[in-house]
């Protein structure tokens, strides 16, 4: 069975009619193998689909097919690449509410708070990008007047890219977005917990894309995503996940001297001076912990080092927001914070949460579990805020993808500073206050890609996105990512004499 292009109001069906297909070259295929695995809704444990189980004899196909269309979508002009992906964007708009229901059924983020918005992002994401074809322009170089030296820009080819499930659609759309408009061609490797939402946003995509510019294959990480960076006509490596498996890619992209764009971890540090607003720091911290997500973003405001002088009253009102959000069932949208995505992350969040306990910390558990007899065996968990927690405890430290957030008290500016960068990551940070020396100072010395004053926003088009130390290598999400990570640069010199 597949499914209409047409918006879609029922996800339990739509996941059903996604199931047990990769996408290839315009078209729903099944695994080689025949082989497929189940797909689970976090929020009650059932099995809601099946997603294919691709292998390397996928990969091969799906590749095969992206590098055939490659040779054509590279000679349609920049413009009309960048309409066609403009278009997508469009079409996807039509599908925000469908979109927000099937992954907020497949990942247990909260439709209202967490999975229509992504989908809406998602939306804009393509529309943003194909707004920049005329843009991948190159140089005149002034090398000798007698020869006329040019710079332009090339595709790279095929791009592998691999995603996790966390916020799967607006990841995918940073890398596939700007790849297509470049004239590349992009074989994606979904996550195994979020396989079938981004398949159906591949479906919609094809009816407008020609055949085999977007594939999209289902499958795990060693078999389908490792033989997908290891391809020979793979020419660039886009990877979303985390550290370890960062490490890994990055391996094989070097054995095949091809690059790799990373995006990783991160502990992001949240300063709040004595001087700030407080209750924008509140709401900044709630934001920018990611509560309504369970805290599974790599961007997370984990630690947070608030001022000695107002320490105690910023507790508080985190305590009473937090406490003040409804837990519950993803699609019902009075929701503030649905479920963690896995059994084995649950396990690993609670770790962590009795690390901390071990270690001395004291722990603030907030809101209620749900009562619905039917989320019995969904995968919730109550946030906790650590206070008093020592800097080298676990959660402290760690990127822990979960409903934790520490709390730090300190007396003065440079320890705060020392403290946010004493971290072996750095992807984000922030800092507020209503001096503006300190923020300017702040801004300089924090050592991240992404560092705001007075404000947690996330992602967003046309501001580069990326980390410094091990949270990753490139930047993503603006014009120069485009530019930087999907081609290359060939100069040509016409000799006149
Ligand atoms: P998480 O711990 O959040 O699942 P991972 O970094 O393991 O994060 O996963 C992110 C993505 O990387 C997923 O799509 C996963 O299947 C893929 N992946 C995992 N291991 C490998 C690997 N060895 N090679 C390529 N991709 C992998």
């Amino acid at each position: 069975m597949t499914v209409s292009t047409a918006p879609q109001s029922d996800p339990h069906a739509l996941a059903q009619a996604l199931s047990g297909h990769h996408l290839i070259d315009g078209a729903f295929v099944a695994a080689a193998s025949g082989r497929t695995f189940d797909v689970v809704n976090p929020a009650t444990g059932v099995v809601i689909g099946q997603a294919a189980e691709g292998d390397a004899a996928d990969v091969d196909r799906a590749v095969a097919a992206a590098a055939a269309a490659q040779a054509e979508w590279k000679t349609v002009p920049a413009r009309q690449r960048g309409k066609l992906v403009a278009a997508c964007g469009a079409r996807l708009a039509e599908h925000v509410d469908e979109l927000g229901r099937l992954i907020a059924l497949e990942t247990g983020k909260a439709l209202r708070t967490e999975s229509r918005v992504e989908a809406s992002v998602l939306a804009d994401m393509f529309v943003f990008f194909g707004g920049l074809g005329s843009e991948l322009k190159g140089e005149t170089v002034p090398f000798n007047p007698s020869m006329m030296t040019v710079t332009v820009r090339e595709p790279v080819g095929v791009v592998g890219a691999i995603i996790p499930w966390n916020v799967p659609l607006l990841l995918m759309a940073m890398k596939i977005a700007p790849a297509l408009v470049a004239g590349n061609t992009v074989v994606v490797k979904s996550a195994e917990e979020a396989p079938l939402t981004v398949l159906r946003v591949c479906q919609i995509m094809n009816e407008i894309l020609p055949a085999g510019c977007f594939n999209m294959l289902s499958g795990f990480g060693p078999e389908c995503g490792g033989p997908l960076v290891a391809h020979p006509k793979v020419a660039k490596v886009s990877f979303t996940g985390s550290v370890e498996t960062g490490r890994i890619v990055a391996r094989a992209a070097a054995d095949r001297l091809i690059p790799a764009t990373l995006e990783l971890g991160g502990k992001s540090p949240m300063i709040v001076m004595g001087d700030a607003d407080l209750d924008r720091a509140v709401e900044g911290a709630i934001t920018g912990m990611r509560f309504t997500r369970q805290g599974q973003s790599c961007t997370a405001s984990s630690r947070i080092y608030v001022h000695e002088s107002v320490h105690d009253a910023f507790v508080e009102k985190v305590r009473a927001r937090v406490d003040a959000m409804k837990m519950g069932d993803p699609l019902d949208e009075e929701t503030d914070i649905g479920t963690i995505i896995s059994p084995q992350q649950l396990e690993k969040v609670k770790g962590y949460i009795e690390a901390g306990r071990k270690a001395g910390a004291t722990a603030i558990t907030c809101s209620r579990m749900p009562k619905d007899p039917a989320l019995s065996k969904g995968l919730f968990l109550q946030p906790v805020v650590f206070t008093d927690i020592a800097a080298d405890a676990p959660p402290a430290k760690e990127e822990i993808f979960g409903p934790v957030a520490c709390i730090f008290r300190f007396s003065d500016y440079e320890e705060a500073l020392a403290a946010a960068n004493d971290s072996e990551y750095g992807l984000a940070a922030t800092i507020w206050t209503k001096d503006l020396r300190t923020a300017m100072d702040a801004t300089q010395r924090l050592e991240a890609g992404f560092v705001q004053v007075n404000q947690n926003l996330v992602v967003q088009p046309n501001l580069s996105y990326g980390g410094v130390k091990s949270s990753g290598l490139g930047k993503e999400a603006s014009l120069e990512s485009m530019l930087e990570h999907f081609t290359h640069k060939k100069t040509i010199i016409f000799n006149m004499t």
